[in-house]
């Protein structure tokens, strides 16, 4: 054991005395007019590329210089990215192939694919390396060595200045999702959603039956299988789907199966239709909680099923609640609803309600 551990210190100290010597050139021995521009698709004169890049990026992209050891600004870069050639903007390197070799340089054990970086033999200095040079524009990167830790056994040694890194833009997340609740009555649900923030749209409608464009009448009747629901659009940026299903929980009773208050039959069934795993997961996470917790007397009985089909209501059930607030059931059912719902989410109704 011990001995292992000496045989790798000397072997991490020689590995560091290579690699400084191995990076690191003279300003003396730079040899710009040695550049290899038989291949480059950018040319630009001495003076031209002043123009675009600063004295130190020039020195070394140019001349072939190196930037002092452990000086680099992106050195110590881990971020999620892209490190491309300062000169050109040639997509060299990614946050993926980038490795910490301790030698002072960024290094990198593979490139991106596609000749982007051109290899050329470099025997001054009294030794043999190989050079690394953009392919596009012909600036010196580094040198390539075959002493890498990793599957490729390659090392990418780069001078920060010949890098800019651009950081990968976060994972836009999908906008809008869509949710189908089926919460007894329709017209109590949606008129509650519509007043929570971050809700775009709500229809009232029916799903999980067998019969295709039902009429309200034919679900009344309770033989198509359909349930009455809620299809919710809403922006993941100011809800979730776990504030939906809070807010669900609370607009209706779940631990009664196939009836909601005085309305009774298979279409007042408690449901939620997911339409993907992540939803099926909250679901399912919520409703083990309400029943571990007993935040119920009775077990929750909602059901989880997958969304099928959606057949939007006749047109005098959108919206009724606001169009019907004079109407008894409205006033009985409804309106306590909604009043419970302001006190518990306050903070969270729509800002012109
Ligand atoms: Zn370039």
């Amino acid at each position: 054991m011990i001995k292992l551990i000496y045989q790798n210190a000397f072997l991490y100290v020689s590995f560091l005395a290579l690699s400084l010597i191995a990076c690191g050139q003279n300003k003396e021995n730079k040899t710009p007019q040695n550049q290899d521009t038989s291949a480059v698709t950018i040319f630009k004169t001495p003076d031209e590329w002043k123009k675009i890049l600063s004295k130190d990026q020039f020195g070394v992209l140019r001349n072939k210089e190196t930037e002092a050891p452990y000086t680099g600004k992106l050195l110590y870069n881990k971020d999620k990215g892209v490190y491309k050639c300062a000169g050109c903007g040639a997509e060299l390197f990614t946050d993926e192939m980038k490795f910490d070799s301790h030698c002072g340089w960024p290094s990198f054990d593979k490139e991106i694919e596609g000749g982007k970086i051109k290899k050329i033999e470099d025997n001054s200095q009294g030794m043999h390396r190989t050079e690394i040079v953009c392919a596009k524009c012909g600036g010196h990167l580094g040198h390539l060595f075959d002493d890498g830790p990793t599957a490729t056994g390659m090392r990418y040694c780069v001078n920060s200045l010949s890098l800019n890194f651009e950081k990968t833009e976060k994972v836009v997340q999908q906008q809008y999702d869509t949710i189908t609740l089926g919460g007894g009555c329709y017209w109590c649900v949606e008129a509650i959603y519509e007043m929570l923030d971050g809700v775009k749209s709500v229809e009232s409608g029916f799903s999980g039956g067998t019969v295709a464009n039902p009429s309200y009448r034919e679900v009344c009747m309770g033989t198509t299988g359909h349930a009455e629901v809620v299809q919710i659009v809403y922006d993941t940026k100011k809800t979730s789907l776990d504030e939906i299903l809070k807010v669900f929980c609370t607009v209706h009773d779940p631990t009664t199966l196939n009836r909601q208050g005085a309305d009774e039959g298979e279409q007042y069934r408690s449901v939620i239709f997911y339409r993907n795993a992540a939803q099926k997961k909250t679901a399912e996470e919520i409703i083990n909680q309400l029943n571990k917790e007993k935040v119920y007397n009775q077990p929750v009985v909602t059901a989880v099923q997958p969304f099928k089909v959606f057949y939007k209501a006749e047109d005098y059930h959108q919206d009724y609640y606001n169009a019907n607030k004079s109407n008894g059931y409205c006033k009985m059912v409804i309106q306590p609803k909604i009043e419970k719902f302001e006190k518990l989410f306050k903070d969270r109704l729509k800002k012109n309600n």
